[in-house]
């Protein structure tokens, strides 16, 4: 074969094809990216697709909050983290919604996002869709699967969702314990100090990682807070991994030793189709965006329980936190029975050992007498004795369907208000699914629920509203055992109202009014104390305080613990900074409550701009005796139109009640 070859030729053909590789990877790279913005415009989400592996960035006005950070799943048939294609990218869609809580920050709220879902494809053409939400405080997003498959094998392996920080961020993290460690063997629990101010890239000093809700600070520009919700039995509950090295966090699952070991996969089993839990960037130039945020239940499914007329958010008497394991006896519960009433509490909280203390005939009597004064009894359940060591009793009443339905019905018709059930096995998928088969089964007998020993809620106060609080804090418990937690107490507690307490309500129980605790002593003033249920929002409040100091208190004082509630319709952030102070205002119907704390050893100067408060408030500070270990109490006038000074003392605090 002759071949004459014209080299110019085939030179412009060549080049004519590049020109035109690059057109198309041109419009490759243009299809395969897109932005969504929130409905104010201030915040930016970007999405892309490099070399096949799906990334998103933020950024707030013109700056960046998160730089590319990797997103996908490997399910146990196929990978879709690499090696994929955009096959479709939807237009921006407004989402909003109108709903109501029971118990939180806010009864009534109105949200708004703009969605975009992207549609990518790997090489076994198989598809996962991306659904993205920016809203006026933060991004969110979520992995679905279409399709049908109820055969029990499909499993998520890994997740690789990403958060990669800017260099000069700071970080406020929990440290979230390692799987079986601790006392009885209780961990992960979360119940740790958190890290404060830390430059990101540190590993956390365990290997589960770092426990969600995890604060940022990136630079000058803004705050971020990172959770996830809506969490159901269908996934694991997820934190933060070890490392986090240049400033990108990762997406991990629970530790292989957690609930039963290895009875319990690590890997979350699903059917088809799927959607994941959504993974909440909650971001604001002002930690007031953070500390207002209803995200955590704004993605999470509306009420399961048609009529939930037996949740009565309130207050509770509780001698565990004094007088521990043997004071469920009725002697002492008569003594915290008759404080309780004569607060006007609506609860009294019977704590661990009462089946053998008191037993089932006697507490059905106790419950008869309460219910005359108005009370009603929540009674303490220890989940299982199989994933930890905790001796105290009832146990084995609430892990399987059919014990739980047989006790659960059986505190029906004792007339019993609650259940408390402690000691939990971590957050793998198995977990999950029982912490929902309790707050299901709870309803079912009209019963509310408060988890301790347990994992933070993932937007199930508003999905199950039974589930009035829960612990996952290290909370007012570990004051009482240690004087090092005691004297860390004010620090922690002015970490809380922007973290764990953003994102579910919180059983730190609060208030003390003694200046010794058992062997410790407390070094927050009397103020402080008295602030800390409005700081801290808990549908149901479970009070440490004991009936000889309840006896002691100023008249105003009383009427304060009287009147207090445990349910806002508006939660305003006023004033503060993590780990140093913070003043929160809350509303319930006409009824103002401003509270402020000092986790500073030092007197503080605050001035505060109420503006946002009507006009012509008029009612009573309790704050702390500067002179003196007392508290100062007086009538006031609040002018919001006027900046509002107050001093608190080392480690003190205020509290203002007004209408
Ligand atoms: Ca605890």
């Amino acid at each position: 074969m002759n071949l004459k070859i014209n080299l110019p030729a085939v030179r412009l053909a060549g080049r004519i094809l590049a020109v035109i590789a690059v057109i198309n990877s041109m419009v490759l790279a243009m299809s395969s990216g897109f932005q969504a913005k929130s409905p104010n415009k201030e915040l930016k989400l970007d999405f892309q697709l490099k070399e096949g592996r799906p990334v998103y960035s933020v950024k707030l006005g013109k700056d960046v909050i998160l730089e590319d950070s990797s997103l996908g799943l490997v399910r146990s048939d196929s990978d879709f983290t690499h090696d994929l294609e955009v096959t479709d990218i939807s237009k921006i869609k407004a989402v909003s919604q109108e709903y109501s809580l029971l118990h939180g920050k806010r009864s009534n709220i109105k949200h708004k996002a703009n969605q975009r879902i992207v549609t990518l494809q790997n090489l076994q053409q198989q598809q996962m869709k991306i659904v993205f939400q920016v809203s006026d405080d933060g991004v969110a997003f979520r992995y679905e699967f279409e399709g049908s498959d109820d055969s029990g094998k499909l499993s998520i392996n890994s997740e690789v969702t990403g958060f990669a920080f800017p260099e000069e961020t700071k970080a406020w993290l929990h440290p979230l314990h390692d799987s079986k460690t601790g006392w009885s063997r209780g961990y992960p629990s979360y119940e740790s100090h958190y890290v404060i101010e830390q430059p990101v890239g540190q590993p956390s000093p365990y290997a589960a990682g770092w426990a969600f809700p995890a604060l940022f600070k990136v630079g000058q520009t803004g705050w971020v807070l990172l959770s996830e919700t809506n969490t159901g039995k269908s996934y694991c509950g997820c934190r933060l991994g070890q490392d986090s090295t240049g400033g990108v966090y990762r997406i991990a699952f629970p530790q292989a030793a957690e609930h039963r070991g290895p009875i319990d996969p690590v890997a979350p089993s699903i059917n088809l189709p799927f959607e994941s839990p959504w993974r909440i960037v909650i971001i604001g130039k002002q930690l007031k965006t953070i500390v207002e945020s209803t995200m955590a239940t704004d993605l999470a499914e509306p009420s399961k329980i048609t009529d939930t007329s037996f949740i009565k958010p309130g207050r509770a008497g509780w001698s565990w936190l004094r007088f521990g394991d043997n004071s469920a006896e009725l002697k002492m519960q008569h003594n915290y029975l008759d404080m309780t009433a004569k607060l006007g509490w609506e609860y009294l909280l019977v704590d661990c050992n009462w089946d053998k203390l008191i037993g089932y005939e006697k507490i059905a009597e106790f419950a008869k007498e309460a219910k005359e004064k108005g009370v009603g009894l929540i009674l303490w359940y220890n989940s299982n004795g199989e994933w930890n060591d905790f001796a105290m009793t009832p146990m084995n009443r609430v892990h399987t369907s059919q014990l739980r339905n047989e006790e659960f019905k059986r505190l029906k018709d004792m007339g019993i208000a609650g259940v408390k059930v402690d000691f939990f096995g971590g957050d793998k998928q198995a977990t999950m699914q029982l912490y929902l088969d309790i707050l299901e089964d709870a309803a079912k007998y009209n019963l509310m629920v408060n988890f301790h020993g347990a994992t933070i809620p993932r937007g199930w106060q508003r999905t199950w509203p039974n589930m009035v609080t829960t612990e996952a804090v290290m909370g007012m418990e570990y004051v009482t055992f240690d004087q090092k937690n005691a004297d860390q107490q004010p620090q922690h507690c002015c970490v809380l109202p922007f973290t764990r307490n953003v994102v579910a309500p919180m059983d730190f129980t609060p208030v003390v009014m003694n200046r010794r605790i058992r062997n410790v002593q407390r070094v927050t003033s009397g103020a402080f104390e008295l602030a800390l249920p409005v700081i801290f929002e808990s549908g149901v409040q479970h009070f440490g305080l004991a009936p000889f100091e309840a006896e002691k208190l100023p008249q105003q004082v009383t009427q304060y613990l009287k009147t207090i509630p445990t349910a806002w319709d508006q939660t305003c952030f006023v004033a503060g900074c993590p780990a140093k102070d913070v003043v929160i205002a809350r509303r319930k119907a006409d009824a103002w409550y401003i509270a402020g704390i000092n986790g500073e050893k030092e007197k503080k100067k605050l001035d505060l701009d109420l503006s946002f408060l009507p006009k012509g408030l008029n009612g009573t500070l309790i704050t702390d005796d500067p002179a003196e270990d007392k508290l100062l109490i007086k009538d006031i006038n609040i002018s919001p139109d006027k900046v509002f000074n107050i001093e608190l003392a080392p480690y003190g605090g205020f509290v203002i009640r007004c209408k």
